[in-house]
Formats: structure tokens, sequence, C-alpha cells
């Protein structure tokens, strides 16, 4: 198997030749919800450039529950990302959700994203899977472990061991929070594979103030690094806003999970 652990040394995914995942050090990806408008983005990219954060997620297209939500700006959002990330020298995430647009997004973004709902389209994974751009793989939020990892092996099978998991919280029967963020994973992922993982405790919880806190389990648990939503006035974000930090709350995150790496 590709993505197992066996004697492998921890693998190291290099994101574009200028910072990587999986390094030791604790990786802050940070962007909102969905791309909204030019001047958004460019508020937070800004932002996160002044916090040392490098990399920058941002949602062009949206798995929304309802076809009637805000399904996001499209290719129009991948090139506003583009274009803030160039001014702010930042690395983009963004979630495709179509095979058909692996390859037209390939010179927008510099790591894909699957989301949670799209963890066993095969079609997508193959594709994802023919190309050399890292690939961050969202748990499903049914998957198990096991069905995880060899959705990961779809990948790695077509040539690419670039790849990220990303834990963001699994459907139990507790509706307290959005999901049941399953941090248990991250230390059995670590002994079952050599792939670095990230956690998102936005979606992981569903709720702003459960944010921080779940981000320093994670750092404190052996995880790589944390994926959060953040928004200049998370109350008027098109999705998301009830999970996303503000620019001081994520300022905060960031200097707390720097506390806890040091301690572990
Ligand atoms: C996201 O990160 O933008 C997202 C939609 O999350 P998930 O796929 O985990 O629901
Ligand atoms: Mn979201």
């Amino acid at each position: 198997r590709h993505v197992s652990r066996k004697n492998r040394e921890d693998k190291v995914v290099k994101i574009n030749n200028n910072t990587s995942i999986g390094s030791g050090d604790f990786t802050i990806i940070a962007g909102p919800c969905a791309v909204e408008s030019e001047e958004q983005i460019f508020s937070i990219a800004k932002y996160i450039n002044s916090l040392d954060i490098e990399i920058l997620r941002g949602g062009a297209f949206k798995p929304r529950t309802s076809p009637y939500s805000f399904q996001g700006l499209g290719f129009e959002g991948l090139k506003l990302l583009k274009k803030a990330a160039k001014k702010y020298n930042l690395n983009i995430i963004s979630e495709i959700m179509d095979p058909r647009d692996v390859e037209k997004a390939y010179d927008f973004i510099d790591i894909y994203q699957i989301g949670s709902r799209n963890m066993q389209n095969f079609a997508l994974l193959k594709e994802v899977g023919k190309t050399d751009k890292p690939v961050m793989l969202k748990r499903g939020m049914t998957a198990t472990v096991k069905e995880w990892l060899m959705a990961a092996e779809y990948i790695a099978l077509e040539g690419n061991d670039n790849i990220i998991l990303c834990e963001r919280g699994i459907r139990t029967f507790e509706n307290y929070t959005r999901n049941t963020l399953d941090l248990t994973v991250v230390p059995i992922l670590k002994s079952l594979t050599h792939l670095p993982v990230i956690v998102d405790p936005s979606h992981g919880t569903g709720k702003t103030e459960l944010v921080i806190p779940m981000a320093r389990a994670a750092a404190a648990v052996g995880a790589d690094g944390v994926m959060v939503e953040t928004h200049p006035s998370p109350c008027d974000a098109l999705s998301d806003g009830y999970q996303s930090l503000d620019f001081e709350q994520l300022k905060k995150l960031r200097k707390e999970v720097n506390i806890i790496k040091k301690c572990v």
C-alpha cells in the first residue's frame, strides 16, 4: 500500500517550493469558507500575511446542502484568490468538486481540496491523482479510518503521493456540535500512515467559541496543523459565519497553538 506507514519516514508535502506541511512545524491554514468578493478576500489575505500564515483557504465551488444557498463564485472566485495570493505571497487551497474542473483549476491553486462529501468520489480522486499538486483529502463525514485511507490510496495509485489528510469531524448522535471532532484519529493515523494530518476545528465543531480550544487540542495530540475559517465580519459571511473566527480570534489562535506546540 502506498499510504501505509511501514517503515516510511514522515512524509513532508512541499507546497509550491516555498513552504511545506509535515516538516515538524505547526501549519495554520486560514481563510473564509467562501470567496465572496475582491474586497473580502484581499482584506483576509492581507491580514493572514501579517500573521505570517502562508496558506490561504477559500471556497470557490461550495458543496451546499441546499441548492438555493450561495454556491460560490466558481472560477471567478479562483481568479480572485490567485490575485490576492500573488499580492500577499500566499499559497492557495481550494475545493474542487467536479473531475472536469481539476485541469482547468490547475493554474489557480497550490493544493487541491477534496471535501468531505467527495471523499469517495473515485473519479475525482483519480483525476487529482494524475496531477503533481498536493491534495488535501478531508474525511468523509461517515467514513471509517480504513475507508479514508483507501480513498487516499486511490490518489496515490495514480502517481501522486503528495497527500495531506484532514480530520473535519464525523456524524454521531450528538447534535450540540455540527460534527463530532474525532481527535483520536490523529495518533491512529500517525501509526497507520506516514502522511501529514491537519485538523479542521471549524467544520469539526460548527461553533466559533469551540475553534480555539479544539485547535489547541489538535496541537497537543500531534497534528501537523489546523485549517480554520476566518472572516473580517463573521456575522455578514455568506456561509459558515457561525463557525468563523474574526481577525482578533485568529491572532489569539496562533498565539495559543504556539504555546502548546512548545510543550509537546
Ligand atoms: C470546506 O472546508 O470548505 C468544507 C466544505 O468542508 P467539508 O468538506 O469538511 O464539509
Ligand atoms: Mn465552511
